[in-house]
């Protein structure tokens, strides 16, 4: 089957019309008919290749929700017609110890939606149907497509880091992951505390359920938080955070800022605090993040944009300028 979409063919260019014959369908497979997709920063970093994984030309694209149109023969649990996202990742080993876990996002073999072929920027796509999750029908599917990536990779560590009542909350970067992470960490009933470069985001932000704004980190007290989650796509000043942290805080890495980190280890060794790292979500954790978000009406705030479009709206993520997440309608 033909599959038209939008592909990048040089490294940080433009995207252009671009058709390929997808796989046949495999035993596990499902055929999407995508009818939205959300923009990651994520897709900016490929893009560019940032990270040097990228294999051009390819089309970007991995926050997909569409409807199924044909299932392999032994794609059980899905069926014609279903209304199913996908994020990240599309395939795993299925038989290592991290997938025996349930912990699929740390397979050595896992396969991501579109590094090393064509992701959700087209009219469909087929994947392993074991990554394709079946979308509450209170959730819209515009609102819903950034879940897949951004949500779930916002929703995992707070969830891991058991973020609850008593929990102070520190979210850096009010972009397309940070707003989500407002408001799941509000949902788990944390204080929440935004930490923004953009004075605007502010009214927005404390109504998405930020109980503070702060755009001067360096006012901001010392160890008074729990758990800090950075969403920044930038290299920030991570010290200043760290001092934040209270004793046993723990500081998560989950937006992709380039350079390395520059700090005495006594600001972690004498105040026993963490550092970590943390990849999207397994595949558990995805279907109860779009449970908890269609019950605590978590949603994301977005501007849409036909397909056509694709290079002004990756125009304006690159410009911090999207409010608060771009989704692609096809
Ligand atoms: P985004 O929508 O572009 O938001 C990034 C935010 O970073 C901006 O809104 C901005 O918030 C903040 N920022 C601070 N300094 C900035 C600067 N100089 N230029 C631009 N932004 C700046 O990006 P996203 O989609 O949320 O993704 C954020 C990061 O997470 C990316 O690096 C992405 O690759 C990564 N990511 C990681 C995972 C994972 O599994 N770990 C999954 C998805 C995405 P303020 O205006 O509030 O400062
Ligand atoms: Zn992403």
């Amino acid at each position: 089957m033909k599959i038209n979409g939008y592909a990048v063919e040089k490294v940080g260019g433009e995207l252009n019309p671009y058709g390929y014959d997808s796989s046949a369908l495999g035993d596990q497979d499902v055929l999407i008919e995508i009818t939205h997709c959300g923009i990651c920063h994520s897709d900016i970093h490929l893009i560019d290749d940032d990270w040097k994984i990228s294999n051009y030309p390819f089309i970007p694209g991995h926050e997909i929700v569409g409807n199924v149109k044909e299932v392999g023969k032994h794609c059980n649990h899905l069926s014609v017609g279903q209304r199913v996202g996908v994020g990240w990742q599309c395939g795993s080993c299925f038989h290592c110890q991290w997938c025996m876990k349930g912990e699929e996002n740390c397979c050595l073999h896992y396969q991501p939606t579109c590094v090393g072929r064509n992701g959700g920027f087209a009219q469909a796509i087929v994947v392993d149907g074991r990554f394709a999750f079946p979308i509450p029908e209170e959730l819209e599917s515009a609102q819903t497509a950034p879940l897949l990536c951004g949500g779930a990779t916002v929703y995992s560590p707070l969830r891991r880091y058991r973020v609850n009542v008593s929990s102070r909350v520190g979210v850096i970067g009010i972009g397309g992951l940070g707003h989500m992470a407002i408001q799941f960490a509000k949902a788990m009933g944390a204080h929440v505390t935004a930490f923004s470069s953009s004075p605007s985001k502010e009214s927005e932000a404390m109504g998405l359920g930020a109980d503070e704004f702060v755009t001067e980190i360096d006012k901001f007290p010392q160890e008074s938080l729990d758990f800090i989650i950075s969403t920044s796509s930038a290299k920030l000043d991570w010290v200043q955070w760290m001092n934040c942290l209270q004793p046993k805080g723990v500081f998560c890495f989950v937006g992709a800022a380039p350079g390395n980190l520059d700090f005495g280890l006594q600001i972690l060794i004498a105040k026993q605090r963490s550092v970590v790292g943390s990849l999207i979500g397994d595949r558990h954790t995805i279907v109860e993040m779009l449970k908890v978000a269609a019950e605590k009406n978590v949603r994301a705030k977005i501007e849409e944009f036909p397909l056509e479009d694709v290079n002004t709206a990756l125009d304006r993520v690159r410009k911090n300028q999207v409010r608060y997440r771009a989704v692609l309608k096809i």
